[in-house]
């Protein structure tokens, strides 16, 4: 009966096998997970749950018996290590193999890690996984000192994190802004100020040299100038690289992710893969992209779920993500490629504006901080892709309804 194998038990995983059942497949369904729990939320790891504020369970994709109830096979500590596209079935590390008629690829991504000395020592470590995160809260607390190696979201949001526990923050950063690879340099300048404000220490242009220990645990981190930034803990988010391995050994194209088109199938039409592994199409912009974020896992879930049960594909959806640092709601949609022209709308110092980033006077992507509506209404505008009147746009006087009227 057309089995239907789904490779990775993450958001991505979860939310594809849900979705098949809820548009009618009556197929076999077996999601494979190396990790050994069931699907979970990743985004809390730095935030909620790291402070505290939610537990294990409101991480859960879905309650406990809901995998049982919908006939969904969840074989979970085990790892796919090959596919054999002729015979159509896929070998796990426990000797098993498994006859897929469509294989769901949903191996996300893992964290990149730094080859310099002293990684292994204890203290040293990525977040990725909620075992990462325990780690990282059990060390966490009043007084204790963490390093952050790397100023992208999840850094920042663990160092937010431990300030709230009362643990000192140290952010060290190769480039000489924090998120200079996703964010423009006003809103990298704002949260700088805010997080210093809040007692977090940035050390900005410093490349790490060494992770220095004392009996296999981790004191400090030697930077290239040769100062030692004292640390009982080393946080590293410096980047993830996708899981596409899999595909990779198995034929299928892949360049920094599995490619994929706009109903998340692969050059394999029996084999999709959707989530951070994905490099993937993105309308607005008619460019290949790797995305990792919860609404692009949810809209490639949508449009592989569709394809397999028959449905038309679904409209496409202008990207966007979130963040939460302290009192902070960063909201940000679509993607700056190639732009030309930035917008400020509000004040940055009252900590609620929005950055227009625009190519040709039409709106590209939107950095939204403590303001919804520009956030809402700038996701509007990257899927209309019509000129937008600036001085209206940049006057936070006329509402963001009049702007888009
Ligand atoms: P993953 O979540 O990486 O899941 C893939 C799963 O597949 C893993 O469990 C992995 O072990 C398993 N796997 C891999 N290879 C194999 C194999 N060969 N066999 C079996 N299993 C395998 N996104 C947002 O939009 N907003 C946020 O605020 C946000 N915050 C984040 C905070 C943190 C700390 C992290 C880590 C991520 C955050 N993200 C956020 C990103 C978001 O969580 C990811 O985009 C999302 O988890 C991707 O889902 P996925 O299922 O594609 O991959």
């Amino acid at each position: 009966r057309n089995p239907v194998v789904v490779v990775g038990a993450g958001h991505a995983g979860g939310t594809v096998a849900a979705l098949l059942r809820q548009y009618g497949l009556t197929e076999p369904i077996t999601i494979v997970g190396e990790e050994t729990i069931a699907p979970y939320q990743r985004p809390p790891l730095s935030k909620a749950w790291l402070k505290g504020e939610v537990d294990a369970d409101d991480l859960m994709l879905k309650a406990s018996d809901f995998y049982r109830e919908n006939e969904i096979a969840l074989k979970l500590g085990v790892r796919a290590v090959r596919i054999d596209r002729d015979a159509k079935r896929v070998h796990l590390n426990d000797g098993e193999e498994i006859a897929y008629d469509t294989l769901i690829l949903a191996t996300g991504s893992r964290a990149r890690q730094l080859a310099i000395p002293g990684v292994a020592l204890d203290g040293v470590q990525a977040l990725r996984s909620i075992a990462d995160a325990e780690q990282l809260k059990s060390k966490l607390g009043k007084g204790k000192r963490l390093a952050v190696v790397g100023g992208g979201y999840i850094g920042l949001e663990a160092a937010a994190s431990a300030r709230a526990l009362g643990a000192e923050a140290v952010v060290v950063e190769l480039q000489d802004r924090v998120l200079a690879r996703v964010a423009c340099e006003a809103l990298s300048t704002f949260l700088q100020n805010y997080h210093r404000a809040r007692g977090v220490i940035f050390e900005l242009n410093a490349s790490v040299a060494a992770f220095e220990g004392e009996a296999g645990r981790v004191t400090g981190v030697r930077l290239a100038d040769g100062r030692l930034i004292d640390a009982d803990i080393v946080l590293v988010g410096v980047g993830a690289i996708p899981n596409d391995d899999l595909a990779r050994n198995a034929g299928i194209p892949c360049r920094d992710g599995v490619i994929v088109d706009g109903d998340a199938r692969t050059s394999d039409p029996s084999i999709f893969a959707i989530g951070d592994v994905t490099q993937r199409p993105l309308a607005v912009y008619d460019r290949m992209h790797r995305l990792e974020s919860v609404a692009n896992v949810l809209e490639q879930a949508k449009q592989a779920a569709c394809a397999i049960a028959g449905r038309p594909t679904p409209p496409h959806e202008v990207t966007w993500n979130w963040s939460d640092q302290y009192d902070l709601k960063l909201q940000m949609a679509g993607v700056a490629f190639d732009t030309d022209e930035i917008l400020i709308r509000g004040d940055p110092a009252a900590a609620g504006f929005a950055v227009f980033h625009l190519r040709g006077g039409r709106v590209q992507a939107v950095e939204a901080i403590n303001a919804p509506p520009e956030f809402m209404m700038g996701r509007q505008l990257i899927a209309a892709q019509r000129p937008i009147a600036r001085e209206r746009l940049s006057n936070p006087a006329v509402s963001m309804k009049d702007v888009g009227a």
